[in-house]
């Protein structure tokens, strides 16, 4: 088969590799569309010591596809809820099942995780194989291409699930990316009044608006505590989610908490963030970590999908797998024009 393989920091090339076989409990999928995650763009870039660890590695994680063939023992596991030629969305997480934060429900921060496309073989090939118990059989009405975002909605369900206060009035929403513009959503069908995105590059606020910011601030150009400030009569915000992991939307995000406000922390960034940490004390902020979703939010994500309650084709621009080098790079070096692409394996 065809793959996109990665050979370390910006070494992308397509190649043909041995097609995957599917152990007794795993099911293999054409792959119909991958889409490229902010964290395959560090990975890109040489910034995931997991990828690192193991090249050469065919990335990809946020996928759609068709079951081409179930291992020995697969149709069994599942009850016979799967068949060949069924369409599917795979949840590429693959935890353990044993450790404490396993046995707790919170598979998300198993720390003895496998995902697809980083620990295995991914999607930015034509077939990949993936544990039965990680398929998902996708409604007719749903399209491979919507199916293909369900994963990167997920993470945004796991936030606002677990989260976000309920029916909640100003919500922040730093980085207009593929999460920052799930997130807007999200903020929307929670019933929030004040919906404010912000980002350093305008075309991405455009679009922002579009699925229903109802404020947008260009952080390079205006003070986004003062707009959050001016906005709230001077209250503050009190759900901020940062898709961005920038030290200084870290520090915005804690800046235009309201009292008792909530932060919760998307983006993985790279670095350290100094932050001054007496307003977390003095006004009981609470700071929170969100990592990955689990089954149960994946499959919300795909219910949002498939009622429309979440638009996702608008932010989707779709390349063949031959361009995948090409598109990583655009990405990495001026992705205004770019929220999610997506990769279609011939
Ligand atoms: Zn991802
Ligand atoms: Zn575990």
């Amino acid at each position: 088969m065809q793959a996109l393989v990665f050979y370390g920091s910006h070494q992308l090339r397509v190649e043909s590799v041995p097609d995957p076989c599917p152990a007794p409990d795993e099911v293999l999928i054409r792959v119909h569309m991958c889409g490229i995650c902010g964290s395959d763009l560090s990975g890109y870039l040489g910034h995931s010591p997991r990828r690192n660890a193991r090249v050469p590695l065919i990335m990809g994680h946020e996928f759609s596809g068709r079951i081409v063939e179930l291992g020995r023992d697969a149709q069994r596991r599942m009850g016979g809820a799967l068949a060949v030629g069924d369409r599917v969305v795979v949840q590429p997480l693959i935890a353990c099942g044993a450790c404490p934060a396993c046995r707790a429900g919170r598979t998300n921060i198993c720390p003895n995780m496998d995902v697809l496309g980083i620990e295995r073989a991914g999607a930015f090939a034509e077939l990949v194989v993936a544990p039965v118990n990680r398929v998902f059989k996708l409604p007719p009405e749903t399209s491979d291409l919507d199916a293909a975002l369900v994963e990167t909605l997920a993470v945004e369900v796991h936030v606002f699930r677990s989260m976000a206060p309920p029916l909640l009035r100003t919500v922040v929403v730093l980085g207009a990316g593929a999460q920052g513009l799930l997130a807007v959503q999200l903020a929307k069908l929670a019933g929030a009044s004040l919906v404010i995105a912000t980002d350093v590059v305008a075309q991405r606020l455009e679009r922002a608006r579009a699925m229903g910011a109802t404020h947008t601030v260009l952080s390079t150009a205006q003070d986004v505590v003062e707009h959050v400030q001016a906005l709230t009569d001077g209250w503050g915000a009190e759900f901020v989610v940062d898709t961005a992991g920038a030290p200084a939307a870290r520090q915005q995000a804690i800046a235009a908490l309201a009292p008792g406000g909530v932060l919760a922390l998307v983006g993985l960034g790279k670095g350290e963030t100094s932050l001054n940490f007496l307003p977390v004390v003095n006004r009981e902020l609470r700071v929170l970590g969100s990592y990955a979703y689990t089954d149960d939010d994946f499959l919300r994500a795909l219910e949002l999908i498939t009622s429309g309650h979440v638009q996702v084709r608008d932010m989707v621009q779709v390349a063949r797998l031959e361009q995948g080098a090409e598109f990583f790079e655009r990405l990495t070096t001026q992705p205004a024009d770019l929220v999610k692409v997506m990769l279609q394996p011939a």
